[in-house]
C-alpha cells in the first residue's frame, strides 16, 4: 500500500472528512484492521484565507509549497491538496516537490465522464467558480460545459463558504438558498451539479436533490484510495 500524502487544514472540517472517508475506504476494500498510510501537513486556514482575499496567491503558493515538501519528507507516494480553490496554486507545488499530486478537478472530471454528462453546474468560491485553473480546466481539458451561477448567487455560495461552512456552521436557511441556486443551474442545463469546494458536504447531501451529486471530498478521498492501492 502506498503512503497518501494530505495537504489539508482548508479547512480542518473537511480535511477530517478526508481522513475519515480515506481511511473507511481502505477498511472496506483490505478488510481486517486494515487502514491508510498516511503523511499529513495541516495549514493555519487564517493565513491562507488573508492571502487570497488580499490576492496573494504567490505567497499562498509558497506556503503550500513549503508544506507539501514536509509531506513529501514525511514518506508520502502522492500528494492530494485537501481543497478544490487552492489548486490555483498548483504549478507552485509541482515545482518543488517529486511526487505526483492527484489533481481533484481531473478526479471529478473522470467521475462526471464515467456517467456520459456533457453539462455540468459547478458550485464553489469564486475563484473556483470564475477562473481558469478549475472551470477552465473541466472545460478545455476534459470537454464538459460548465454553468456557473449568477453573479449575484456566486456571492451567495462564497460568502457561505467562508462565513459558516469552513467553521462548521451549517444553516438550514443556507441549504435552501444552495438548493434553489442548484435547481436554478439543472433549468439552465446541468445535468449534475459539482459541490466544487470541500465544505458543501457539510449541507448539502445526495438525500436533499434528485440532481445528481458530486462530492468533491468523497471523490478525492476514493480516487486517493484508489491509487494507495492500485498504482
Ligand atoms: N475548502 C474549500 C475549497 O475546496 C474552500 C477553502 C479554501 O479556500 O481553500 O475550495
Amino acid at each position: 500500500m502506498r503512503t497518501i500524502g494530505l495537504l489539508g487544514g482548508m479547512s480542518w472540517e473537511s480535511t477530517e472528512l478526508y481522513y475519515r472517508w480515506i481511511n473507511e475506504g481502505v477498511k472496506r476494500r483490505l478488510g481486517g484492521l486494515h487502514s491508510a498510510r498516511i503523511a499529513m501537513v495541516s495549514v493555519d486556514f487564517e493565513e491562507i484565507e488573508k492571502l487570497q482575499h488580499a490576492d496573494r496567491w504567490a505567497d499562498a503558493g509558497a506556503v503550500l509549497a513549503e508544506a507539501a515538501q514536509r509531506v513529501e519528507a514525511a514518506g508520502a507516494d502522492f500528494l492530494l491538496i485537501c481543497t478544490n480553490t487552492m489548486h490555483k496554486v498548483v504549478p507552485d507545488i509541482e515545482r518543488k516537490i517529486q511526487i505526483p499530486i492527484l489533481h481533484l478537478a481531473d478526479a471529478t472530471a473522470d467521475r462526471i465522464k464515467a456517467q456520459s454528462m456533457k453539462t455540468i453546474g459547478l458550485l464553489g468560491t469564486n475563484f473556483t467558480m470564475e477562473q481558469d485553473f478549475y472551470k477552465g480546466r473541466l472545460s478545455e481539458q476534459h470537454g464538459l460545459n460548465v454553468i456557473v451561477p449568477s453573479a449575484e448567487d456566486r456571492k451567495i455560495v462564497h460568502d457561505v463558504i467562508y462565513e459558516e461552512l469552513v467553521l462548521g456552521i451549517v444553516k438550514e436557511s443556507s441549504r435552501q438558498e444552495y438548493l434553489r441556486i442548484m435547481q436554478q443551474m439543472h433549468e439552465d442545463g446541468a445535468e449534475g451539479i459539482i459541490e466544487g469546494c470541500t465544505e458543501i458536504v457539510l449541507l448539502v447531501q445526495q438525500a436533499h436533490t434528485s440532481i445528481p451529486l458530486f462530492d468533491t471530498t468523497s471523490i478525492h478521498a476514493e480516487a486517493a484510495v484508489d491509487w494507495a492501492l492500485v498504482r
